[in-house]
């Protein structure tokens, strides 16, 4: 999953980062207001992680822009203690949860799970897809109780399609869940076919996958 860090202060922004890293999440750092419209704009994210005292503004302004262009992104605020205003603020603006500073890392991981889980509207640590079952906190899949080893990209490309199940999901879209930052890649190359193929062959020893449809020049699509 997708986590834009909008944090000015580097070396707490780097310290998250590396911690959802480790945690299997992909992170892109901003410093400012401009930076993360920029981002929201033009890149998906699952999950923003905003703090509110920016060099050029409050991070409420970038808030309200994902509230506007309806994405389907869970926003946690992170607020100085004690800042109650902050908070209402906030709770009127349409953010999912909040953090105090200084906070825990294994609270935030338990509370930005938490928010995605809920946006995408599923109650439960597990997902399951034809007997496929995900398991969403650990980054595993099984089927009939053997663990399936998958890479950590092929693990991503599931999760997400069968996240947005029933969608034909582009190549593009799953190149940006997956690597992150698209402008670094040369878009030519078929890599996201040759992983989507992999994984295909690793879930294919355990059953026919007739629902797990290419759409010709477009894309994937994993049908409920
Ligand atoms: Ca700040």
């Amino acid at each position: 999953m997708n986590v834009l860090i909008v944090e000015d202060f580097k070396e707490l922004a780097d310290e998250l980062a590396e911690f959802l890293q480790k945690n299997g999440y992909l992170c892109k750092i901003v410093s400012t207001c401009a930076d993360a419209e920029e981002e929201v704009e033009v890149n998906e994210y699952d999950a923003m992680l905003l703090d509110l005292g920016l060099p050029d503004g409050s991070g409420f302004a970038v808030l309200k822009l994902v509230r506007k262009l309806k994405l389907k992104m869970a926003v946690i605020v992170i607020t100085a203690r004690g800042e109650l205003n902050d908070k209402i603020e906030g709770l009127d603006l349409g953010a999912d949860d909040y953090l105090t500073k200084p906070f825990a890392l294994t609270e935030l991981a338990a509370r930005l799970f938490a928010v995605i889980r809920r946006i995408n509207g599923f109650a439960k640590n597990e997902l399951d897809m034809h007997g496929f079952k995900i398991f969403l906190q650990d980054y595993k899949i099984s089927f009939n109780d053997n663990i399936i080893a998958l890479t950590k990209k092929e693990f991503n490309i599931f999760q997400y399609l069968v996240l947005n199940k029933n969608r034909v999901i582009t190549r593009l879209q799953l190149t940006e869940h997956v690597w992150g930052d698209v402008l670094e890649i040369n878009s030519d190359s078929n890599f996201i076919d040759v992983h989507v193929r992999n994984l295909r062959k690793k879930l294919e020893k355990y059953a026919a996958l007739p629902w797990f449809e290419t759409v010709r020049n477009v894309g994937y699509r994993i049908n409920d």
